[in-house]
């Protein structure tokens, strides 16, 4: 049993009714229980950071700067257990554990340079009416409600935590209940430097908890990362409160391939783009659309790629692929093997779970899929791809948007003015030319149509968590 629950600057046991069971999936066995948070607990959790905010905002930018340094500099300190936690708790190779990390370290690290240039941007406006001048003012937005799920938790939480941060909001962060004990490193980290109580909350627990948090009154903004049925619930309880939202969701996101590629290197984004984290990726590439004149070429040599991955556990063998991180996320793409057989698709690769203990599944790839497959338009969340041909550059770029999600796009080609012209008719929030899943922290990341409102990272993450304000003065 762990104590869990980060309120006020204390940590607490959790009065909630729920059991959160921590699961190792490269065993399939829980190491570690907690008691969800309380209604009651997600209430003091609120009022703390109620209670925080006149006090934080008040906070010079460059001493809450100084603090966002620290987080970058505690979460390095705890680099190794970080690392293994992840790769028990989630079931990732070390090599993307580290990067997670390391990521994590750099939205600090950016985040306490733009807290650093935020009086900067409180300044004067020209006007053109004669006999009034105006300032602008950057204010924080207030007490933010942080709701985070489980496949990137280290790095998802600090594209929120640290920009609300910078900006002087309070918050109360929820990780997911699938992986609550990693974000407990943040709050560990604020007891180490110091952070004024209050200020950063943690709350763990299961849909009763978010729920209780995504509709509390004492809240001025919410940000919720998560599938687009929970997302569409968050929405509405923002609405019922005319409170903004920031909503990261899911995707279905097209990688294309033209026939002037390095098939190898193609090969070797295709399969980075659809295993990386065992596909568990709002971002993953899972609709493939290769040129007719490489198909064939490229097709063989993707399969053989993906039959050849190493897949195991991560804590004891040398793995490209881990486990799914849940038993429910694993039964649901055993559910899409199940449905892509009664639809007779074509499997090139994978299309069933590893006859071993744990959550595993074979990296899989379906050819020729039709546009109204199931596996076509719905997110999986694992390593499941499916395959198109295109004849045309139109052709690609009609069926990469015929989605009703915008999140990310690849485009692979030698020609750069094609791929770059391909990229800006691709209806997304992010296209990578000729690389993938490359996310730095200077550019934004978010979508559009059904992937999401607003951006998280660069400047455009921290004026999510800014209200501005303009003073206007009549000169007399
Ligand atoms: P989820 O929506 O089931 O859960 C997300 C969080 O919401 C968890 O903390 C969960 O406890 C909480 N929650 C559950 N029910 C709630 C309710 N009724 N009210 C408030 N909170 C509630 O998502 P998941 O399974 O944890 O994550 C997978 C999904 O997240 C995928 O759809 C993926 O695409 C998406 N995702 C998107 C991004 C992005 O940046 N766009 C990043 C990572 C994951």
């Amino acid at each position: 049993m762990t104590t869990s629950h980060y309120i006020a600057g204390r940590w607490v046991e959790g009065q909630g009714s729920d059991c959160i069971s921590v699961n190792d999936p490269a065993l399939g066995q829980p190491f570690a229980e907690l008691m969800a948070a309380s209604v009651a607990q997600v209430d003091l959790a609120v009022a703390a950071a109620r209670e925080a905010l006149p006090t934080w905002k008040q906070v010079s930018a460059n001493e809450r700067a100084a603090y966002l340094r620290g987080f970058a500099e505690q979460l390095g300190q705890r680099r190794e257990a970080l690392i293994n936690l992840q790769m028990r708790n989630n079931g990732k190779p070390r090599h993307e554990a580290e990067i997670d990390l390391d990521d994590a370290i750099a939205t600090f690290a950016y985040y306490a340079d733009l807290a650093e240039q935020l009086p900067e941007r409180n300044r004067e406006v020209a006007l053109a009416a004669p006999g009034f001048t105006a300032r602008t003012r950057l204010e924080p937005v207030g007490v933010v409600g942080l709701i985070v799920p489980w496949n990137f938790p280290l790095v998802t939480s600090a594209w929120k935590l640290a920009p609300a941060l910078a900006a002087g909001c309070t918050v109360v962060l929820k990780p997911s209940e699938v992986t609550p004990l990693i974000e407990q490193a943040y709050g560990q980290i604020a007891d180490t430097l110091g952070l004024p109580a209050g200020v950063l909350n943690i709350v763990n627990g299961k849909a009763e908890t978010g729920a209780a948090l995504s509709s509390h009154s004492g809240l001025d903004k919410l940000s919720f990362t998560g599938s687009n049925s929970v997302g569409s619930q968050v929405m509405r309880s923002a609405s019922a409160q005319c409170r903004p939202v920031t909503l990261e969701l899911g995707g279905k996101s097209a990688i294309v391939v033209f026939d002037d590629c390095d098939v190898d290197q193609a090969v070797e984004w295709i399969v980075a783009g659809i295993t990386w984290n065992a596909g568990q990726m709002c971002s993953a590439t899972s609709r493939l659309l290769v040129h007719d004149g490489i198909a064939d070429a490229l097709l063989p040599r993707l399969q053989q790629a993906l039959e050849t991955l190493r897949v195991g556990n991560p804590l004891t063998e040398e793995v490209d692929m881990g486990p799914l991180t849940s038993q429910a996320q694993w039964l649901k793409v055993a559910s899409y093997f199940a449905t892509a057989r009664e639809e007779g698709l074509q499997c090139l690769a994978g299309g069933k779970a590893l006859d071993r203990d744990g959550w595993f599944v074979s990296p899989t790839l379906y050819a020729d899929v039709p546009v109204d497959s199931r596996l076509w338009n719905e997110e999986i969340f694992g390593p499941v791809l499916c395959a198109r041909r295109f004849s045309t550059e139109a052709d690609a770029i009609t069926e990469a948007n015929d989605s009703r999600f915008g999140l990310v796009a690849t485009v692979c080609s030698a020609d750069l003015e094609r791929a770059e012209r391909v990229a800006d008719a691709l209806e997304v929030g992010h296209v990578w030319i000729n690389s993938v899943q490359a996310v730095f922290v200077e550019t934004s990341w978010g979508g559009t149509k059904g992937s999401g409102i607003g951006r998280e990272l660069g400047p455009w993450g921290l004026s999510g968590y800014l209200s501005v304000k303009h003073v206007t003065r009549c000169l007399g």
